[in-house]
């Protein structure tokens, strides 16, 4: 299990990196991440490169037992590279030319920039290839962020990539419906960059999104060809950001990285981010954030609530807060000062917990019964056709994951195209399109026994953004026993009716309200009062051996609660135990033992009741029945399984 810093060795002098090294050691790290914005360094002048520094820094932390994981470094060129290749600056979207001065400034297709970041990349990976001390690679850093490009020389890409996706022009106009406002073309060229398009936008976005993934994909089978047996990784950036597909990045990569702010994101990506590969490292780990008060315990609970999740390890960001820069009154380890302080004795701490039971949870996984759906051209496709951002798939899906959360049930976020024959439960919030292979899988979940409930908007729109000419929702249409005829937003919340729902009756319908016209499907709740009153909200449908259930609003509170119950219980799915607000229990199954991880998120100590008899894996001591877990504390406790 991976315990790690970010390191800055160009941001130290060098007589101070054995001071660092030997406190990363006493504090039991065992690897870096270093190098992601170290090309100025790395090659101070064109043509030039001097990676002497660097192999210092690796050589002296692997003395002292630690391993690095080494960044390509070619998404912030330095000065002479605007200098020299003005070409590589990219262009917003109202047309302005970014200068040079943030990170992330240049076009992916611009011939020059393509030509010297795999130049620097390539002697990277050529110089450290067969570095024992060198354990795996990340490609890059937050790859996609501000990367988009609106210029001319990428209009003309995407020419290219229009042709080879569609074939002709007429194959174009068919998929994305011709003549509304006169766009209909007749050459590739005549495709303008994307405004309000919805077919258009959503096709520029999936190409922006693939340079993003071919980027790391070159990089990838670069470093498998010349640094065999090495793991490769990039970190997926904040779940706010959407402008990179992580599950088709994810394919291209060995190892889901992450970065865990978890003051500014939800609990959800971690679920996502470990998506269909089952683990993950987060690569920046909050340490600190000057807009946030953490007081001590928060960074070890939020470290240790990504290792319940499924992490493989964690790498905090950063080892010491820097001196200069944009981020200086930012993350670190230690203070401005370089001093031990309490962040320093919880790295400590963490240390000493790790190197006693990391190996014993990495022989452990994540084991789940439901999952959560949701898709990045989902919310391209909802952000381009409706420009509404409050209906942002995003929010409905945190809102149902959090939910299962609190009721401590173990839960898989993916990409609605994985396989789901593991799950009894799916919930696919707002999946405002769905293409072909997202249907046929659905469908077969459900065919095959699964429960499936999807929420208003759902299949709205197809693969190319164009809203289908048969009921919705779309291909689900039939499995859901419903005709959706209309979709509004509901300015203020709405009372519903239910019989069926235990704890429903009264609750809330928020954001938007779809009009649904039961045909095949029972209706188990209904508006309570304004025009709306009687019709349907919430209906049920049984096909083939299971059951969807559609929502056609927003829930949340009690109403989400009692919806995610109810579903559960009809499902045969329980949560690990109960526990009260603020304290969380997460599972990881091995072969022969489970553990859990109870976390105490608040200052106040929480007990909660434990079925059966447990090993607290930290401390050796036996539980059973009522266990008390200290103010924003946890306990790993361990059963064996017959
Ligand atoms: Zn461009």
């Amino acid at each position: 299990m991976f315990h790690g810093v970010q390191y800055y060795p160009e941001h130290w002098p060098e007589e101070r990196w054995a001071i660092d090294v030997s406190m990363m050691q006493e504090a039991g790290i065992n690897v870096v991440r270093m190098g992601e914005f170290a090309w100025s360094k790395l090659e101070p002048h064109e043509g030039t490169p001097d990676f002497g520094w660097m192999d210092r820094a690796v050589a002296l932390l692997d003395a002292h037992g630690i391993k690095t994981i080494m960044c390509t470094p070619s998404r912030t060129p330095p000065p002479w590279v605007f200098d020299r290749y003005p070409g590589v600056k990219n262009v917003s979207a109202d047309g302005h030319t970014v200068n040079y001065g943030f990170r992330y400034t240049v076009g992916l297709s611009h011939s020059e920039f393509k030509q010297l970041s795999q130049g620097i990349d390539r002697a990277v990976i050529e110089h450290f290839k067969g570095n024992d001390a060198i354990i795996g690679w990340q490609v890059d850093n937050e790859i996609g962020m501000n990367n988009d490009c609106y210029c001319e020389r990428c209009r003309r890409r995407f020419h290219g990539y229009l042709e080879r996706k569609f074939g002709s022009i007429e194959a174009l106009n068919a998929a994305w419906g011709a003549h509304f406002w006169s766009f209909h073309f007749t050459t590739w060229e005549e495709v303008p960059l994307p405004y309000l398009n919805p077919q258009l936008s959503l096709e520029y976005r999936r190409f922006l999104s693939d340079l993003n993934v071919e980027f790391t994909r070159w990089r990838s089978e670069l470093i498998h060809e010349l640094d065999p047996g090495k793991f490769v990784t990039t970190n997926f950036q904040s779940f706010s950001v959407k402008h990179t597909d992580y599950a088709q990045l994810a394919k291209v990569i060995d190892l889901n990285g992450m970065n865990h702010y978890p003051a500014r994101s939800p609990e959800l990506i971690l679920d996502y981010y470990r998506g269909a590969r089952g683990t993950m490292l987060p690569v920046e780990q909050f340490t600190r954030l000057l807009e946030v008060d953490t007081g001590p315990g928060w960074m070890r609970l939020w470290a240790y609530m990504a290792i319940a999740h499924g992490a493989c390890g964690v790498n905090f960001f950063r080892w010491r807060c820097c001196r200069w820069g944009p981020e200086q009154h930012r993350d670190g380890i230690l203070p401005h000062d370089g001093l031990r302080a309490r962040r320093y004795d919880e790295l400590s701490q963490m240390g000493a917990e790790i190197a006693h039971i990391g190996e014993r949870i990495d022989r452990t996984r994540p084991q789940s019964e439901v999952a959560i759906l949701m898709s990045y051209e989902a919310r391209w496709a909802l952000e381009a056709g409706t420009r509404i951002q409050e209906w942002d798939p995003a929010q409905d899906v945190i809102a149902v994951h959090d939910t299962l959360r609190d009721q401590n049930v173990p839960t898989d976020a993916l990409d609605p195209r994985e396989d789901l024959s593991s799950y009894r439960l799916v919930f696919a919030p707002r999946l405002f399109s769905i293409d072909n292979q997202s249907a046929e899988n659905l469908l077969a979940f459900v065919e095959n026994g699964g429960t499936l409930c999807l929420t208003a908007p759902s299949g709205v729109v197809d693969e190319f953004n164009v809203s289908f000419d048969t009921p919705r929702p779309g291909p689900l249409a039939a499995a859901a026993g419903i005709r959706v005829s209309d979709l509004s937003p509901l300015h203020e919340p709405l009372p519903l009716h239910s019989v069926a729902i235990p704890g429903l009756e009264g609750a809330e319908a928020s954001v938007l309200s779809d009009e649904i016209h039961p045909d095949t499907a029972d209706v188990l709740a209904t508006y309570a009062s304004g025009w709306r009153e009687g019709l349907p909200a919430v209906t049920s449908h049984r096909f083939c051996k299971g059951r969807v259930i559609y929502v056609g609003t927003s829930l949340r509170g009690d109403g989400l609660l009692a919806l995610v119950t109810y579903l559960c219980g009809e499902a045969g799915v329980a949560g690990l135990c109960d526990t009260p607000a603020g304290l969380h229990v997460y599972q990881r199954v091995g072969s022969d033992e489970r553990l859990w991880f109870a976390l105490n998120y608040t200052e106040q100590a929480l007990s909660f009741t434990l079925p059966g008899t447990w090993l607290d894996a930290l401390s050796g001591e036996t539980c059973t029945g009522e266990t008390e877990v200290a103010p924003l504390d946890l306990r790993i406790l361990a059963s064996a399984i017959e």
